[in-house]
């Protein structure tokens, strides 16, 4: 038997959530020297299938994260999370260094401010609650479900809100309309939702990539300004900025 045969693959968990961990996860499917175990925090009820193998929900912290990398024979971490999951990202690097894995972040470069846009950079999302009034009366608020209490007392402003999955119980905004809708987003479908609801305003986060960006690209178009929530602070380290960089890293560990 030569030796190729009898080489274990390498297992590689993959945190996720975002489009590029999903594009990693299809690009390394089906190679026999690698195995993919994908990791979801579960906050999407029905995820679009994935290849390889899934676990979903958090780990439990630090050390519970360390124990499952040993236990599983982890060889290799890349985590694909979301700029924002700050959280996640920093417990990866400190369990990472605790049971001695090697670990890559794939994050994609923010979006630049282009000539035209008017954006108002602010640290979070209670900042850019602050911005709004005197700004706008019909805001299209592009944040994540677990962040719309920021906006809760402005009463004055009638938000617009997207969700993937449609939002059980009441919402905490008094005035507010929900679509429903998951990415990739076209600029026209972006262009015909900002006039239908008259929007007068962006808030958004800084995700980079072109699946979200039409928004932005919409909302110079017609002149209205963009509160832009900065990314959060997070463990750095080993960083691709693609998904072919990622591939080109993980190439390098096997
Ligand atoms: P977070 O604040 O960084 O993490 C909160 C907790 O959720 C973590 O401590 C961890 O729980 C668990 N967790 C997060 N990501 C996980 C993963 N991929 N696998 C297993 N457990 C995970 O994260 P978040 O901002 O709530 O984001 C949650 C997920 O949504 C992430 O996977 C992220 O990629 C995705 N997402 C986030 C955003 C955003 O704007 N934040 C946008 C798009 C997608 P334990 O401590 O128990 O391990």
């Amino acid at each position: 038997m030569s030796e190729a045969t009898i080489t274990k693959p390498r297992r590689i968990l993959l945190l996720g959530g975002t489009g590029d961990s999903r594009a990693l996860a299809e690009r390394l499917a089906g190679r026999d020297d690698v195995e993919v175990i994908s990791s979801l925090a579960g906050r999407t009820e029905s995820p679009l299938p994935l290849p390889g193998a899934l676990r979903i929900g958090g780990f439990g912290g630090v050390e519970a994260l360390a124990d499952f990398l040993t236990r599983e024979g982890i060889d290799l971490l890349v985590d694909a999370t979301h700029p924002y999951a700050a959280r996640i990202t920093d417990n990866a690097a400190a369990a990472c260094q605790r049971a001695g894995t090697p670990r890559l972040l794939v994050e994609r470069p923010p979006w630049e401010k282009r000539p035209g846009d008017n954006w108002i950079s602010v640290p979070d999302t209670e900042t850019a609650a602050k911005a709004l009034p005197g700004l706008a009366k019909r805001v299209f608020l592009a944040v994540g479900r677990g962040e719309l209490d920021a906006f809760a007392g402005l009463a004055d402003i009638w938000f617009l809100v997207r969700t993937v999955d449609p939002p059980g119980d009441k919402l905490p905004l008094e005035n507010c309309e929900v679509v429903l809708g998951r990415g990739p987003f076209e600029a026209n479908g972006e262009r015909a939702l900002f006039l239908l609801h008259g929007i007068q305003a962006l808030v958004t986060k800084n995700s980079g990539g072109e699946a979200t960006y039409a928004k932005i690209a919409v909302a110079r178009e017609l002149g209205l300004p963009v509160v832009m929530i900065e990314r959060p602070a997070h463990a750095d380290g080993e960083t691709a900025h693609s998904v072919e960089e990622a591939l080109t890293w993980i190439e390098a560990q096997l």
